[in-house]
């Protein structure tokens, strides 16, 4: 291997491969690692997020696997999800550089609906265009950064070309998971349409190796903004010094801690889940401990809700999934 193959995001794809050991678990959430992500397992913190875990299998009351119902949010057009008037996800892909073990898609992404045909893809333009509110369509699966150059500027073109729409946000992983995609050309290429921003996840310090540094500078330089959603792991990112670490290391790299995130209502991830309790101590020691510009809001995306909540309005409530609502928590008062 030379260092040429070890940059090139196409070698590190072909390298990919199951972590292996665990049948049980991978018949059911498969793993998936490149070699960049295999020379991160030295981090425990890393390890975590990627290498199956028994636990998975756990079953855990009040939770499924679609508890957003996405499936019924792209009934009226294939692989379009509308929750907001003013937003729609274009769901892109359903590949990603590694199979996150906190996926919130986990159980989802294998038969997700995807547009991948020219049909599909005129069919979700003129969804957009018959919902004239609609000015920030997010590319979302699945990492859409892992489709080639060309298919990414094809979707980025084709929604840019529509006077309504002031905003297309990328919504990927591979800052962390595949940094050796961000090339120069894409970027240059990405910047030309002025509208395009990226949405990412780091959850620990750890991720943020020189390579994650150099796509950040990348989109940075060329003047893409760059948000971070965190999700809260317990073992991850579940201490104060450990989201201090995180957030003033994005700082550092012209990332904006944008918001943490508690996890879903979903199956296969109990062992991630950190008490609602300490999430908003972690909240409030972070507060004191960073500068308003690095300090991620720590919210939760309720079933049913039409915008994200700030887990300081939350108290703990049991749901189920008799309930259509699906809400794992109450809102106080
Ligand atoms: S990159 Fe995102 S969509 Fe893909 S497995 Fe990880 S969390 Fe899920």
């Amino acid at each position: 291997m030379e260092t040429r193959d070890w940059n090139n995001w196409k070698w590190q794809l072909r390298h990919a491969q199951r972590i292996g050991g665990l049948n049980e678990v991978e018949a059911r959430y498969p793993s998936f690692l490149t070699p960049y992500g295999k020379s991160l397992l030295k981090y425990r913190a890393i390890r975590l997020q990627s290498v199956p875990d028994r636990r998975e299998l756990i079953p855990e009351a009040d939770t499924c696997t679609d508890p957003f119902r996405e499936k019924t949010f792209s009934a009226k057009c294939y692989g379009v999800k509308q929750r907001f008037p003013d937003r729609v996800l274009l769901m892109v892909n359903n590949r990603c550089a590694m199979n996150c073990r906190h996926c919130t898609r986990k159980g989802l992404l294998a038969d997700a609906e995807v547009i991948r045909t020219d049909d599909q893809l005129a069919n979700a333009i003129g969804y957009i265009r018959k919902h004239p509110r609609v000015r920030d369509v997010l590319l979302s699966g699945g990492d859409p950064l892992l489709l080639d150059d060309s298919r990414i500027l094809t979707f980025v073109n084709r929604i840019t070309a529509l006077p309504q729409i002031e905003v297309v946000r990328l919504c990927t992983r591979v800052l962390s998971t595949l940094p050796m995609r961000v090339t120069d050309a894409l970027v240059r290429k990405l910047a030309a349409s002025r509208k395009v921003w990226v949405n990412t996840q780091f959850n620990c310090a750890e991720e943020l190796t020189p390579e994650a540094i150099s796509a950040c500078a990348k989109f940075a330089d060329a003047g893409i903004p760059v948000s971070c959603q965190t999700v809260l792991l317990k073992g991850v990112n579940d201490s104060v010094t450990k989201l201090f670490a995180l957030c003033s290391a994005l700082q550092r790299a012209r990332v904006r801690p944008y918001y943490v995130f508690v996890c879903d209502p979903i199956e296969g991830i109990s062992h991630f889940r950190v008490p609602l309790e300490k999430a908003q101590r972690l909240e409030q020691q972070l507060a004191e401990r960073i500068g308003g510009l690095a300090l991620p809001r720590f919210v939760a995306d309720l079933p049913g809700s039409k915008r994200k909540i700030p887990i300081q309005q939350l108290s703990a409530g049991s749901f189920s999934i008799a309930d259509p609502t699906h809400q794992p928590w109450r809102l106080r008062g």
